[in-house]
């Protein structure tokens, strides 16, 4: 109930994880069952299809997210329970930042009116990341190369910065038809700081239809197709690369002998009772 004793509904800003239904949260399952309204971009309602049958569902284009976080605000204030869904995790370069901040222009608190949740997800990166190896074993930093909304001068700085900080970098949003350039600029700058034999993840629709997935070098990385439903991951200054595995180490091998042939201990096999 609101302050006026209006029945309010609830919301869940739900990420459902890279693609396949294996990866999504039991939570997320849960609440998705629990709601009777289904908010997203038509693709992301396509993949989650077989979870939503029966389901009022709002269907937006990718462009319209505005008016998608709006729209749902809406009819959970009217007494549904809505379910927004993004891709991966709805926190991260999803839907859940921008509910919040429509919310607070409405002036929502979070003590009374409409329930927010936000369920997270398996986000792109780690789902690649398992698909290459280890390659996220130590520090790394996200950057989206989408400049639509943030401008490419401040894209190109965070580059710079977690290239000479040798940090391991996932990129998300590499390319799409219209933005191609800024993937070219990303890899000459990394360049700058890094060898050209460094490693290199290019993933394609992890844990989907038509997945792909290539481990090459910062010289060679341009040479493969890289789209909208690409996660890049470069490694930093000790990743390696092993059959066809991509591996950053943490350290271990400093500090430990890790021959097979070396077990200082006896690891006991114990069964709960
Ligand atoms: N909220 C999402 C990210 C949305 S931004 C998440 O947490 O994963 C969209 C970008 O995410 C794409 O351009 C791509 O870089 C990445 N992405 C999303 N799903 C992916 C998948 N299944 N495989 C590879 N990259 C993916």
């Amino acid at each position: 109930m609101s302050e006026k004793g209006q029945k309010v509904g609830k919301m869940f800003i739900v990420g459902f994880g890279p693609g396949s239904e294996d990866h999504i949260t039991s939570r997320a399952k849960k609440v998705i069952e629990e709601s009777n309204v289904i908010v997203g971009y038509t693709t992301y309602i396509e993949l989650v299809r077989d979870l939503i049958r029966g389901k009022k569902i709002i269907y937006t284009g990718m462009t319209e997210e505005v008016d998608r976080a709006k729209k749902a605000i809406d009819i959970a204030k009217k007494g549904n329970t809505v379910v927004v869904i993004s891709s991966g995790d709805a926190g991260i370069y999803g839907m859940a930042g921008l509910i919040f901040q429509v919310l607070k222009e409405d002036g929502w608190r979070p003590s009374y009116g409409l329930e927010v949740e936000v369920v997270p997800g398996v986000t792109a990166l780690s789902a690649v990341g398992s698909l290459l190896g280890a390659p996220l074993m130590h520090d790394f930093a996200s950057i989206s190369l989408s400049d639509l909304l943030t401008p490419w001068e401040v894209i190109l700085k965070r580059v710079e910065a977690a290239a000479q900080a040798d940090f391991v970098i996932a990129l998300y949003n590499p390319k799409s038809g219209r933005r191609t350039w800024q993937i070219v600029e990303t890899q000459k700058m990394i360049r700058k700081y890094r060898e050209g034999s460094t490693p290199v993840g290019i993933v394609k629709s992890a844990y989907r239809d038509g997945q792909n997935i290539i481990i090459t070098d910062l010289d060679h990385m341009l040479d493969f197709p890289i789209g909208m439903l690409t996660t890049i991951i470069i490694g930093n200054s000790s990743t390696f690369t092993y059959e066809e595995l991509m591996i950053t180490p943490r350290g271990y091998h400093n500090k430990y002998e890790l021959s097979m042939k070396k077990m200082a201990l006896e690891v006991p096999l114990a069964v709960p009772e």
